[in-house]
């Protein structure tokens, strides 16, 4: 086989750009690295996309208002959108590869955007997704649910718990007396706790959402 470093231009570039179309999800509770795995992937694309003439574009939802993190960020180019369906407005030819991170601030227009995600796709993009799987009372959000569905790869990441220090955290813990759903949190607002440590909210409990009382813990 040729290697790569040796090949002819426009071979090289057949090649980069006839691989299979993809949607991959990186998921977990909050500050388990699904940004920065999203991020590392784009990278990837980034230098492969100099090589073979593509593009990578990245989405971030305008209602994320936390700042941006020097040194953890894309270096590629990104757009911030306030609704999914503004996605074509921006995506041209050589945009081969689309990222989005934190989809579940788009909760509301999760039909939406598995209708945007299928275009993608169908339309040979690989595209790079990743948001919170559940919020603070283990709802799931259901544009992550269904996103996972039509996905080919999920990586499920787990975080540090902020209270005993395993680092199997898959929940992410409300610390504050904020009741909305939606939150922009850092960690005044939340922490990353295992299923041990997590404490569901007391209105679950009241409601017996919780079976703690129906089924025996395990020894
Ligand atoms: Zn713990």
């Amino acid at each position: 086989m040729t290697p790569v470093h040796l090949m002819e231009d426009k071979m090289l570039k057949q090649r980069l750009r006839s691989q299979p179309a993809e949607l991959v999800v990186y998921t977990g509770p909050m500050w388990s690295g699904k940004t920065g795995a999203l991020n590392a992937q784009l990278e990837l694309a980034l230098i492969s996309g100099k090589r073979a003439g593509f593009r990578v574009l990245l989405f971030m939802p305008k209602k994320d208002t936390r700042e941006t993190r020097p040194g953890k960020e894309f270096s590629g180019e990104t757009v911030r959108i306030a609704h999914v369906t503004e996605v074509f407005d921006h995506i041209c030819e050589d945009h081969l590869v689309i990222g989005f991170d934190e989809i579940q601030f788009f909760e509301e227009e999760w039909e939406e955007f598995k209708n945007v995600s299928k275009k993608l796709v169908r339309s040979g993009r690989h595209v790079h997704i990743a948001g919170l799987d559940l919020d603070f009372k283990e709802n799931s959000f259901r544009i992550v649910s269904e996103t996972m569905a039509l996905a080919q790869q999920i990586y499920k990441k787990e975080a540090v718990c902020d209270r005993c220090g395993s680092f199997h955290a898959s929940r992410s813990q409300r610390i504050s007396s904020e009741t909305d759903r939606f939150v922009v949190g850092d960690s005044t607002e939340y922490e990353a706790r295992c299923i041990d440590c997590f404490e569901p909210p007391i209105d679950d409990v009241d409601s017996g959402e919780t079976t703690s009382n129906e089924i025996p813990s395990a020894t």
